[in-house]
């Protein structure tokens, strides 16, 4: 699950994305309107917690574009006001919901949580395929009892796969969802996460296998 912060406070944008990523979700945070845009037009984003008040682009203007480019994202308006006609013209843009500042991290997670189930995303604390589990809140892959742990990337790649088994996920998908829209990551680095999951694959004495594509990317097979 990947997530877009707008923030122009950049110690509250900080401090949003370590709450994220303790909770598992990989994020980009940016500091204002036109930067938010931009990412947010790549459609790689799960959910977007956008500011309002924002330099360069305010957040409904950002949101009105989005949503007049057909990208249907999720979004989070944060408002620092309770002001009520922000929120009428937030909704009209098309946001999701809204977060009035400042607000308790355990809100922020909730809200998160719901609008991504609402975008029909798997949020469930276990992923299966074939005779392995993914669990979230371990980080670990199991099978039969038996369970192997597993690093952040090795996580988050595996994760991607449990999400669309059998389904054939580039090389550059994952270096977009995981080390980020603009990350000079090279291929060989997803190539290695990979080699390293095979092999705890193995350890657990697996029937699913990742399998190659060769030159495009990977996916989950096997199992049954
Ligand atoms: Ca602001």
């Amino acid at each position: 699950m990947k997530i877009l912060i707008v923030e122009d406070e950049v110690a509250l944008a900080e401090a949003l994305s370590e709450i994220l990523k303790r909770n598992k979700y990989a994020v980009d945070a940016v500091h204002d309107g036109e930067d938010g845009l931009e990412y947010a037009m790549t459609g790689i984003y799960d959910c977007i917690i956008l500011d309002i008040m924002l330099p360069k682009m305010n957040g409904i203007d950002v949101l009105r574009i989005l949503r007049s480019k057909h990208i249907s994202t999720p979004v989070l308006l944060l408002t620092a006001k309770s002001d009520i006609e922000d929120k009428i013209n937030g909704l009209d843009s098309g946001a999701d919901d809204f977060l009035t500042k400042p607000f308790v991290t355990g809100e922020l997670l909730a809200r998160v949580r719901a609008l991504l189930r609402r975008k029909g995303e798997v949020v469930a604390d276990q992923f299966t395929f074939g005779d392995i589990a993914l669990n979230k809140s371990t980080f670990s892959l199991s099978r039969n009892g038996q369970f192997v742990k597993l690093s952040l990337k090795e996580y988050q790649i595996m994760e991607m796969m449990m999400a669309n088994p059998r389904q054939l996920i580039p090389k550059e998908r994952f270096i977009e969802k995981i080390w980020g829209y603009e990350s000079d990551v090279e291929y060989n680095n997803v190539e290695v996460y990979i080699s390293f999951l095979r092999k705890k694959l193995t350890v657990l004495e697996s029937t699913v296998v990742i399998r190659t594509a060769r030159g495009i990317g990977y996916f989950l097979e096997g199992g049954d």
